[in-house]
């Protein structure tokens, strides 16, 4: 009797259990959106607070991402961590394989990665801007916990319907991307931009990186943003066919769109949390992957490039 109750559990724990990305080393169980505040706070709280000006002999890499659980390892990855903040958005400056860095926590959406990637390019005056953190596949030869690196973004939601009258109902796939304006530095004019790219250098390290990485697949592909969280199959396929979207997310192209404007080299890398063609589930836990890779992306980058970079 006792081991039919263990069968049982055994079988409902199974049916429960939280889904689980790839391991690549760091424990999932210590990243989870819901239970990670608390101690992540915590944490926080023991750092210098910092007032003043960001002094650095060489311009840091800055890294971003929204949640807690989409930047606690990177935070926690930085020798001597100090925090500022502007405007309420959290930021921590340190140095990892002794380059400085900053994290942002943007926090969730468009105009909160604009703010606050344009608050730090002001304070922190970053070599190059790396966004990252946990997407929706549109791709359905993708998976939860494998990463995209973007090579590049578009706003999904800045688009011109097509005309039809009262009554006529929606068709929102009759739409052309009329772009987000970003300053061009060529005309000196601020122009619709249809996408941004990656920069060259940061896309080639971050695709030459994947090779020695184990921890998940990496492909390179396009970041779809929006303030949404797109669940209809359809409207997703036709972004995946007429834009190539291999994942949507909320803070890419913003970010991307403000590194336009101050012409700081910008990234974005996401790993896969949730894949609404494939998979009906949604693992933040996979955040930890994102930033995994990116630390080797930024030790890459620091390695290839930076050794002589000094303000
Ligand atoms: N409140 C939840 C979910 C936040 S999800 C939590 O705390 O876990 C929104 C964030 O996840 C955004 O920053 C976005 O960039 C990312 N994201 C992951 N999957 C997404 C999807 N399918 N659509 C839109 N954003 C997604």
């Amino acid at each position: 009797m006792k081991k039919f109750f263990a069968l049982i559990l055994a079988a409902l724990f199974l049916l429960t259990a939280p889904a689980q990305a790839a391991d690549s080393g760091v424990g999932l169980e210590d990243i989870s959106a819901d239970d990670f505040n608390t101690p992540i706070e915590k944490f926080y709280a023991t750092l210098p607070q910092a007032h003043g000006d960001y002094k650095s002999r060489q311009r840091p890499i800055l890294i971003e991402g929204a949640m807690n659980t989409e930047t606690e390892i990177l935070i926690r990855a930085l020798k001597n961590p100090v925090a500022y903040r502007e405007m309420n958005y959290l930021f921590v400056a340190g140095t990892y394989k002794n380059y400085p860095v900053v994290i942002v926590r943007t926090e969730i959406g468009l105009a909160n990665a604009a703010a606050s990637t344009a608050l730090a390019i002001e304070k922190f005056k970053p070599c190059a801007v790396i966004n990252q953190g946990t997407a929706g596949g549109h791709d359905p030869a993708l998976k939860i916990g494998d990463i995209v690196i973007g090579a590049n973004s578009f706003d999904y939601g800045a688009f011109r319907s097509a005309y039809s009258a009262a009554g006529a109902g929606i068709d929102i796939t009759q739409q052309e991307n009329i772009g987000t304006y970003a300053y061009d530095a060529a005309t000196k004019k601020f122009q619709a931009y249809t996408e941004y790219r990656a920069d060259p250098t940061l896309f080639n390290i971050a695709f030459a990186a994947a090779n020695n990485y184990s921890g998940a697949n990496v492909v390179s592909g396009v970041i779809g943003t929006g303030n949404g969280w797109l669940e209809c199959v359809d409207y997703i396929n036709f972004l995946h066919e007429k834009y190539g979207s291999s994942c949507e997310e909320m803070e890419t192209n913003a970010a991307a769109q403000v590194c336009q404007n101050a012409g700081i080299p910008f990234i974005g890398i996401r790993v896969l949390s949730d894949n609404v063609t494939n998979d009906n589930r949604y693992v933040p836990k996979s955040a930890k992957v994102a930033q995994e890779f990116v630390l080797l992306v930024v030790e890459r980058y620091v390695r290839d490039t930076l050794k002589e970079v000094s303000d």
